[in-house]
């Protein structure tokens, strides 16, 4: 299995996931030609992805997506209600886009779309079945229900949102009503909340890339400090039960490649 984060944030997000030679990209909200050039950087050719598959139709998920579909032809999968929900529909060319229910097969995979508490129009996180391997994919959620907890039990690897640390996002600059979109239950998850969710997490020795992190609002250190503290609390060592890392803005970030090959 490989994945990289190819880019997460407010800014845009876009993650490869490769596993039995069947290759996705999950978002696609940075221009294509960092993600053609983010791809080359770890050895792959954008020509040879099988699908972008899209949790929900904010900017910062889709605003590749015009030029991956016109340059490069290649499927798109998501909620009908997320494409009619895209600002770019238009330039989208219909024979690329590929409308799924709960359950879609690309390749050799088998992939689960799960839906989350997002303020879009009809937001999934995703759930990528290798032969043995599990690989989920939960940013953008107002809190974790008990459908995005059951759905990121037994991932080998996790891409959680760790977007915010309460008390930054309360007492920084932003205006009071993106405060409250932010906290709200369909907003953005906090870094306590990420923790939490990673402590009820049925799985010995995930790898998990904690991401969408808020530049204003959250910061690495804090995060890892809030993070860290709870989990050790509920008896989960991070290096020995647990591998974290933090998927960044501007810079891939790799699965180390002996990891659930
Ligand atoms: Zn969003
Ligand atoms: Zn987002």
């Amino acid at each position: 299995m490989h994945v990289s984060v190819l880019a997460s944030g407010s800014k845009g997000n876009s993650i490869f996931v490769e596993i039995n030679n069947t290759r996705l990209l999950i978002d696609a909200g940075i221009s294509a030609r960092r993600i053609s050039k983010s791809l080359l950087g770890i050895g792959v050719d954008i020509n040879n992805i099988d699908g972008i598959i899209i949790t929900h139709e904010h900017r910062d998920h889709i605003n590749g997506l015009p030029t991956l579909c016109k340059k490069y032809n290649i499927p798109i999968y998501s909620r009908a209600a997320t494409f009619k929900a895209m600002y770019c529909l238009e330039k989208l060319s219909m024979e690329c886009l590929h409308p799924i229910k709960d359950n879609f097969q690309i390749g050799s995979l088998s992939i689960d779309a799960f839906n989350t508490s997002h303020d879009a129009a009809d937001p999934v996180g995703y759930s990528v079945h290798g032969k043995q391997q599990k690989c989920t994919v939960a940013t953008d959620l107002g809190f974790v229900t008990s459908t995005v907890q059951e759905a990121i039990d037994e991932s080998d690897v996790l891409i959680l949102e760790a977007n915010h640390d309460q008390k930054m996002l309360r007492e920084g600059n932003y205006p009071w009503s993106l405060k409250q979109r932010i906290m709200s239950n369909r907003g953005h998850l906090s870094n306590s909340d990420a923790a939490w969710a990673l402590v009820r997490m049925k799985k010995h020795n995930p790898y998990v890339f904690l991401a969408h992190m808020s530049e204003e609002n959250n910061c690495p250190a804090v995060a890892k400090q809030t993070i860290t503290q709870i989990i050790k609390q509920q008896g989960i060592n991070p290096g020995e039960d647990m591998t974290l890392q933090f998927a960044k803005q501007n810079e891939t970030v790799t699965l180390p490649a002996n990891k659930f090959i």
